[in-house]
C-alpha cells in the first residue's frame, strides 16, 4: 500500500490524523481502527509525517523554510530589505500629491523608472497624458476595466439613478438594484446552483465574507489554500494569499490556512484525505493572476471538486479577476465545466465606474449566524449595484458577442505572441493564460551572455522594468509594472480592445524584445534620459564569458574568493557597455541616479588563476552600482546595507573570503562596522597594499639611483590603515620620516599620528631585538639614539621614548601639506579622500610619488605639468591567470589591484583563519602575506 492509497484507506474508514509536537496521532471519530490498518500506519508514519509537519495547524507558511534569508532592494520582486534602509530618502518629494500623500513609496520607484505618469483623461482602451500622448491601456486595471475608460452605458446608468432620485444606502430595506443584481448574478450560471449573494466594495471584502461563510456553514476552521495565490490584502484574505512578499512584516496571518502547491492534484488528494474534517473550505483561482497567468493542468479544478465533495470540504472559487468575460467565458472555471460552491467577483462587476464585490453561493452554505451578523455600510449600494447591472446587459448583448470576440481576439494574440516565442526563445520561456489574460514569461538568465550593459543585468529583474518603461514612454502602451509576478509580463486588455489594438500590442511587443536581444541599452534607456530614439537595427551579438547568473561549482582543491568594487567614476558604466558612450556623461549620470536603487550589486568579472606553486583559485568582482562619494555620503546604515549586500551575494555565489574594495571597506571600516554574523571572513586588503606599495617604492628608488637611507618619505594618510603599516614597513630604510595626517579633525589626528610614531618605535625596537643592524646615521639608528635608559632586559617605555622624538626633526608629525610635503624626496599617498588634492606645489623636485589611493590622491595632471616627478600608481601586483569582465581587477588586464591580491593569497592558501576585517593588522599577518605572495610568484608591477 502506498501512502496515498492509505490516506485514502484511512479516510474512507472515518480515521483522521494529526501531527503534532513531532507525533503523529489518529483518531477515529466516525470509524474504528484495525491491526491491519496500524501497522500499515507505522510502515508510512514517516512519510505521513513529514507531509502533516508541512503543513501543521500553526499558521507556519509551507513556503517559509525555503524563503531566502538575502535582503534585496527591490520592489516587487523581493522586499526582505534590512529594516535600517528606507527605501525612499528622506529627503524625496515627490511633486504631484499622490505620489507624495498617497504612495511614496511606488512615486519614488515609478519615477526612477519614467513610469509615473499622470493621466488626464481616459476613453475605451486608450488613456491621454497632459502633453496629449494617446497611450493604448493593456492592463484595464487588472481586468476591473472590462469596457475600458468612461463607457458610456455605464455612466448612463448611473445619470439614471440621479434622474430617478433612488435612494443609495437604506440598508435593511427593499433594495431594488441591489436585488435586482443578485438575481441576474445567480441566474449567469444556472448550472451551479447559485441562491444567495452578499455584497461588498472590494474582491477582497468578498472573499472575506466567503471565508466567514464557509467557516459558519461547515463549523470547521482551517482553510486549504493554494502557494502563489492572490485572494486580496485583508487580513483575512491575505491570509488565503499565498505569497510572503505580501504577507510578511504585517505579523501572523490568520491561524489555520495551508498552502499546496498550485496545480498538484496529488499533493491536494493527500492534504483533504489525511485530514477530511478540517477543512471548511478548499480556496483557489481558476487562473491565478498576480503569480503570473498560471493555467492549473487541465483536470484540477474537476478533481479539487470531487475532493471536495468526498471531504464535506467546501469549494470556494475566486473569480475576481478571471470572472465576467476575461478569458474568453463568462467564468474561467466554466472551461472545466466545474462549479464550486462558493465564488466571489469584484472588478469587472462594477463596469469600470463603481467599486463593487459578490460572494454567490449555495443554499448549503446558507447559516443564520453568517446572515445576520455580517454587514458593510456601503455593500448593495445602488450606483454600484447599477452599474453592475448595466455590466451584465453588455455582457450579454448580442448573444454575449463581446465575450465571445475575447475568446477570438484572445486566440490571435496568444498565437502572436507564441511568435515572438519562436522568435526570441531565448528571452521568452513560456505564453500562459486565455482569452485578454495571458502572461509573457521572461527569461533573462540568457542576457548575462550579452555584452554591454543588459548582460550585466542578466540575473536582475530590473530588466522587466526596464521594458515596461520603454513600452510606455516609446511605444505608447502601457503594461503593469511586475510587482509580485516576478518575470512575467501580464496583458490584460479591456474586453473592447479589437484585433488592431492586438496588431499594435504585439508589434511594440516585438520591437521591445528586439532590443534587449540585441542588448541594446542604448535604446532601451534613451526615453529615460531625455533622448527618444527609434532602433538601428543591431544584429545579436557573440555570446561573451562572464560570470554566470547562478553559483559556479568547481571542485573543492579550488580556493573561492569574491572581491567588491565600486563605480570609480561614471566612465566605468561605458566600460561596462561602450555603447553608453553614445550619451553626454551628464545623462550616464542620471541614468546610474535612476537606476542604482534598483539594482542589486552585479557580479561583474571573474578571475581564475593558477599560481606559480600549482595552487588554485576562482574569483568574482561584485559591483555595488555607487561612486565613491555617493558612498561616503549616503546615510551609513544604508551604505552598509549595499556592502552587506554585496558580500551576501558573493557568499551565496560560493566565496569563501570576501575582500572589501575601495570606499566598500571605507563606509564600513574595513568590515568592522558590519554586522559579521552569517557572513564569511572580510578583508579590506589592506595588509597587502601596504606590503606591495613598500616594495613599489623600494623598487623605483633602486631604479632611480635614489638612495632610500638619505630619503626623507613624506606618508600622507599616516593614519590611515595602509598609511601605518607603510610607515612601520619602511621606517627603517629611509633618513626622515613625515607623518602626514587630515587637519578636517586636528587633535584625533595628532593623537593618531603620535601612536604611529610610538608603531614605529616599537617596531624598530623589536628588528633590533632581533638581530637587525642599523647603519650610523640611519633613521632607525639615531631614533635608538634618543632611547630613554632602560635596563637591556626590559622593553622601553614607548610613550616616553616617542616624547623625546617628538619635536627632532627625525620623525616629523603635520598636518599641512603645503608647508611639509615639499620636503619629502618620496611620497606615498594613501588617504580616503574622494578628491585629488596633492598637486604641483606640493612635491619636491624629482621627487618619486606613489599613489595607492583609489581615488588617486595626486593630481594625474602632474604627470605633464611636472615631468621632474616620477609618478606611480603602487599597489600593483602581476598574477598569474586570467580577467574577465568589463571592470578590471586591476588598472589594466594580467594585473590586480593589491588589496584583490591580497584576498586572492588567503583563498590560494585556503586558510581564512587570519583574515581580518579590523583595523589592527598585525606586522606578523603583514609578513605571513609577503611570504605567501614570494610562494605564488606575484609580483609588484610599476
Ligand atoms: N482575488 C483575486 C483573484 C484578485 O486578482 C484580486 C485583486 O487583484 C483580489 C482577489 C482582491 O481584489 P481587491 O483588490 O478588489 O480587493
Amino acid at each position: 500500500m502506498t501512502s496515498l492509497q492509505l490516506l485514502r484507506e484511512l479516510w474512507s474508514r472515518g480515521i483522521e490524523l494529526e501531527y503534532t509536537n513531532g507525533e503523529l496521532r489518529y483518531s477515529a471519530p466516525r470509524g474504528r481502527i484495525t491491526p491491519e490498518i496500524l501497522a500499515e500506519l507505522k510502515r508510512h508514519k514517516g512519510a505521513i509525517s513529514r507531509l502533516l509537519e508541512q503543513n501543521p495547524s500553526g499558521a507556519k507558511h509551507p513556503d517559509s523554510s525555503t524563503q531566502t534569508t538575502r535582503p534585496s532592494k527591490k520592489f516587487g520582486i523581493e522586499v526582505n530589505r534590512p529594516k535600517s534602509s528606507p527605501l525612499v530618502p528622506e529627503d524625496f518629494r515627490h511633486p504631484h500629491p499622490y505620489f507624495r500623500f498617497v504612495e511614496p513609496y511606488k512615486g519614488f520607484l515609478l519615477s526612477k523608472l519614467d513610469l509615473d505618469k499622470r493621466y488626464v483623461r481616459g476613453e475605451g482602451v486608450w488613456l491621454f497624458d497632459e502633453a496629449g500622448h494617446r497611450i493604448l491601456d493593456c492592463i484595464a486595471q487588472y481586468g476591473a476595466l472590462p469596457f475600458g475608460y468612461n463607457p458610456p452605458d455605464i455612466w448612463e446608468a448611473l445619470h439614471a439613478v440621479r434622474d430617478c432620485s433612488e435612494p443609495s444606502f437604506a440598508a435593511n430595506s427593499q433594495l431594488d438594484a441591489a436585488g435586482a443584481l443578485a438575481e441576474r448574478l445567480v441566474g449567469l450560471w444556472p448550472e451551479a446552483r447559485f441562491e444567495n449573494v452578499i455584497f461588498g466594495n472590494s474582491g477582497a471584502e468578498a472573499v472575506e465574507a466567503a471565508i466567514k461563510l464557509c467557516r459558519a456553514a461547515t463549523g470547521r476552521q482551517r482553510l486549504l489554500s493554494t502557494r502563489g495565490a492572490f485572494h486580496g490584502l485583508t487580513l483575512g484574505a491575505l491570509s488565503a494569499t499565498g505569497s510572503e512578499l505580501y504577507q510578511q512584516d504585517f505579523g501572523p496571518p490568520t491561524n489555520d490556512v495551508d498552502h499546496l502547491p498550485y496545480g498538484d492534484s496529488e499533493a491536494l488528494e493527500k492534504m483533504l484525505l489525511s485530514r477530511p474534517s478540517a477543512y471548511a473550505a478548499f480556496i483557489a483561482e481558476p487562473i491565478q493572476g498576480e503569480a503570473g497567468i498560471v493555467e492549473p493542468p487541465s483536470g484540477y479544478l474537476r478533481r479539487a471538486r470531487e475532493l471536495c465533495d468526498q471531504t464535506g470540504t467546501l469549494m470556494l472559487l475566486d473569480e475576481v479577476q478571471t470572472g465576467l468575460g476575461r478569458t474568453g467565458e463568462m467564468f474561467a472555471s466554466q472551461t472545466e465545466d466545474v462549479a464550486p460552491d462558493v465564488m466571489v467577483l469584484a472588478k469587472a462587476l462594477g463596469g469600470g465606474l463603481m467599486p463593487i464585490g459578490a460572494c454567490l453561493y449555495r443554499s448549503k452554505v446558507r447559516s443564520p449566524q453568517f446572515g445576520l451578523r455580517h454587514s458593510s455600510t456601503f455593500a448593495a449600494n445602488t450606483l454600484a449595484c447599477r452599474a453592475g447591472l448595466a455590466t451584465l446587459d453588455r455582457l450579454e448583448q448580442s448573444s454575449y458577442a463581446l465575450i465571445s470576440s475575447v475568446k477570438e481576439n484572445g486566440a490571435f494574440l496568444k498565437s502572436g505572441l507564441e511568435e515572438l516565442q519562436r522568435k526570441f526563445p531565448s528571452l521568452i520561456s513560456a505564453i500562459t493564460g486565455r482569452g485578454y489574460m495571458l502572461g509573457i514569461h521572461l527569461d533573462f538568465s540568457e542576457l548575462w551572455r550579452i555584452p554591454g550593459l543588459l548582460g550585466f543585468m542578466g540575473g536582475q529583474s530590473l530588466a522587466i522594468h526596464l521594458i515596461v518603461s520603454y513600452l510606455l514612454n516609446v511605444e505608447s502602451v502601457r503594461l503593469s509594472p511586475s510587482f509580485s509576478s516576478g518575470n512575467v509580463l501580464r496583458l490584460e486588455p479591456a474586453l473592447i480592445a479589437n484585433r488592431a489594438h492586438c496588431q499594435a500590442l504585439l508589434v511594440a511587443l516585438d520591437r521591445v524584445f528586439h532590443v534587449v536581444n540585441c542588448g541594446d541599452a542604448p535604446q532601451l534607456l534613451a526615453h529615460m534620459l531625455g533622448g527618444i530614439t527609434k532602433p538601428a537595427v543591431r544584429q545579436p551579438p557573440e555570446p561573451v564569458r562572464r560570470p554566470s547568473p547562478g553559483r559556479r561549482e568547481l571542485d573543492s582543491e579550488v580556493g573561492r574568493f569574491a572581491f567588491t568594487v565600486h563605480l570609480m567614476s561614471i566612465d566605468d558604466l561605458t566600460n561596462l557597455d561602450p555603447a553608453l558612450e553614445q550619451f553626454h556623461p551628464m545623462q550616464l549620470e542620471q541614468l546610474k541616479g535612476q537606476m542604482a536603487d534598483y539594482v542589486d550589486p552585479i557580479p561583474v568579472g571573474n578571475i581564475e588563476l593558477t599560481s606559480k606553486c600549482g595552487a588554485r583559485a576562482y574569483g568574482e568582482l561584485i559591483l555595488v552600482p555607487y561612486t565613491a562619494s555617493e558612498l561616503i555620503q549616503m546615510d551609513p546604515d544604508k551604505a552598509h546595507d549595499e556592502v552587506r549586500l554585496a558580500v551576501q551575494i558573493a557568499q551565496e555565489r560560493g566565496a569563501q573570503v570576501v575582500g572589501l574594495g575601495g570606499f566598500t571597506s571605507v563606509v564600513t571600516q574595513g568590515g568592522l562596522l558590519l554586522d559579521a554574523q552569517g557572513l564569511p571572513p572580510l578583508t579590506s586588503g589592506n595588509a597587502y597594499t601596504a606590503v606591495a606599495a613598500k616594495n613599489a617604492v623600494i623598487k623605483v628608488c633602486q631604479d632611480r639611483g635614489l638612495r632610500m637611507e638619505r630619503a626623507t618619505l613624506g606618508i600622507v594618510g599616516a593614519a590611515g590603515m595602509i598609511g601605518r603599516a607603510t610607515a612601520l614597513l619602511l621606517a627603517d630604510r629611509v633618513e626622515r620620516l613625515i607623518l602626514l595626517g587630515n587637519a578636517r579633525y586636528p587633535e584625533r589626528t595628532r593623537a593618531r599620528l603620535r601612536e604611529v610614531g610610538i608603531a614605529v618605535l616599537r617596531r624598530i625596537w623589536q628588528l633590533s631585538a632581533m638581530g637587525r643592524r642599523f647603519a650610523d646615521g640611519s633613521l632607525a639608528a639615531r631614533l635608538f639614539s634618543l632611547a630613554p635608559a632602560h635596563p637591556a632586559s626590559e622593553e622601553p617605555n614607548f610613550a616616553a621614548w616617542w616624547d623625546l622624538v617628538d619635536g627632532a626633526s627625525e620623525i616629523l608629525i603635520s598636518l599641512d601639506p603645503e608647508a611639509d610635503l615639499p620636503n619629502a624626496d618620496v611620497v606615498l599617498a594613501a588617504t580616503s579622500s574622494v578628491k585629488a588634492f596633492i598637486g604641483t606645489r606640493h612635491l619636491k623636485r624629482n621627487a618619486i610619488v606613489c599613489d595607492v589611493a583609489r581615488p588617486f590622491n595626486v593630481d594625474p595632471a602632474i604627470v605633464t605639468s611636472r615631468p621632474d616627478v616620477m609618478l606611480i600608481e603602487g599597489g600593483i601586483v602581476r598574477v598569474g591567470g586570467r580577467i574577465n569582465g568589463g571592470i578590471h581587477a586591476g588598472p589594466y588586464p594580467g594585473v590586480v589591484y593589491a588589496c584583490v591580491a591580497e584576498t586572492m593569497l588567503w583563498a590560494l592558501e585556503k586558510t581564512f583563519n587570519h583574515v581580518r576585517a579590523d583595523s589592527s593588522m598585525s606586522m606578523e599577518t603583514i609578513d605571513e602575506l609577503e611570504s605567501y605572495s614570494c610562494k605564488h610568484g606575484f609580483e609588484i608591477e610599476i
